[in-house]
């Protein structure tokens, strides 16, 4: 069998985050920071680029961990996909990331690729990304100048583009612990049923009152229909301190089709694409209806 040698100067394992961002610091050449290596070595063995110096985070052990703390988790940027579809802990706060996680390629994908690595990829395919946008969830750039939390919302600017600065690291994803009346759904359409690449996924991320009737907040985020995940907003506008009861889902889906211009590609048409978004917000709500119907 043909095997490609990999020419490769220089590759650094550090223990802890501060040899990392020093490793970082220093480097007057490129450096390819690299997590579970499933988005970065595809692209690599495809000769996307070359990289001469690697910088590895496989043993950043305080990277590994979730925790929480002063209402909110931590996720280390090290997490990976299987870690979070098991957690009993996201089970409980934030079912809908666990469930995007399940999903995402197959057993040996989700134990190799990581939250850290799905959200610097950045692709509007990005399984994670919506779910995230959902749960307000906050990043932590860490580099040799300093911390910077940045909200996800601004930290994606175009299809594998972020803010990301070549001596930051992504180190840890915040996210705030919902009130108790909270529900979610994850909804993911594809072609295949192993190895799906989206084609189009939704979030709806609903917080009830105490009455468990009055909508207090409401997030509803899709990936794959846009450069970058995308909140809209306008259901915000309509959803909040309205009676769950009286809600409108035809015209709740109608506003999500009228406000995503997605593209056409070889996953889906644009016009599917928008009936598809339709559908399964109405499918959501109808499922967050349920489950709110069920909470004792
Ligand atoms: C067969 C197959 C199926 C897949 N299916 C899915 C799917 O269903 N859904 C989905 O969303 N994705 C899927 N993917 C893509 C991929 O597995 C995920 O995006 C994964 O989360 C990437 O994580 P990683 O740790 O492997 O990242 P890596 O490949 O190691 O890194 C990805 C990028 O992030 C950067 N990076 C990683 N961590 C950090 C950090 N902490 N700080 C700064 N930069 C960092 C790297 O430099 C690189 O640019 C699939 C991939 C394959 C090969």
């Amino acid at each position: 069998m043909h095997q490609r040698t990999v020419p490769c100067q220089e590759y650094f394992a550090p223990r802890k985050i501060e040899e990392a961002l020093d490793i970082l610091s220093k480097q007057e050449k490129e450096i390819k920071v690299i997590a579970g290596g499933t988005d970065l070595l595809i692209q690599y063995y495809d000769r996307l680029y070359e990289i001469n110096s690697w910088l590895d985070l496989k043993n950043i052990k305080e990277l590994q961990e979730i925790k929480i703390h002063q209402n909110q988790m931590e996720i280390g940027a090290m997490v990976t996909h299987a870690q979070l579809e098991k957690s009993a802990e996201i089970k409980k706060y934030f079912p809908v990331l666990g469930k995007a996680a399940a999903d995402i390629g197959s057993p040996q994908i989700r134990s190799r690729g990581t939250i850290g690595g799905n959200i610097v990829n950045a692709s509007p395919a990005g399984d994670l990304l919506a779910p995230l946008m959902a749960y307000n969830a906050q990043f932590k750039l860490l580099s040799t100048q300093g911390e910077k939390i940045v909200p996800a919302e601004e930290f994606f600017v175009g299809p594998k583009k972020t803010i990301l600065e070549p001596a930051q690291l992504l180190t840890r994803i915040i996210l705030p612990l919902p009130s108790e009346r909270t529900y979610g759904s994850w909804i993911k359409i594809g072609k295949r049923k192993a190895l799906i690449i989206a084609t189009i996924t939704l979030v709806l991320v609903v917080e009830m009152a105490k009455d468990n009737k009055t909508v207090k907040d409401v997030r509803t985020c899709l990936g794959s229909v846009a450069p970058t995940p995308v909140e809209i907003k306008e259901i915000r506008k309509k959803m909040v301190g309205k009676n769950f009861d009286q809600l409108d889902f035809a015209e709740l889906g109608q506003i999500v089709e009228d406000k995503i211009s997605p593209i056409d590609d070889i996953r889906g048409t644009k016009e599917y694409r928008k009936d598809v978004a339709k559908e399964i917000m109405i499918n959501a709500l109808e499922e967050i209806d349920a489950a709110r119907r069920s909470y004792k």
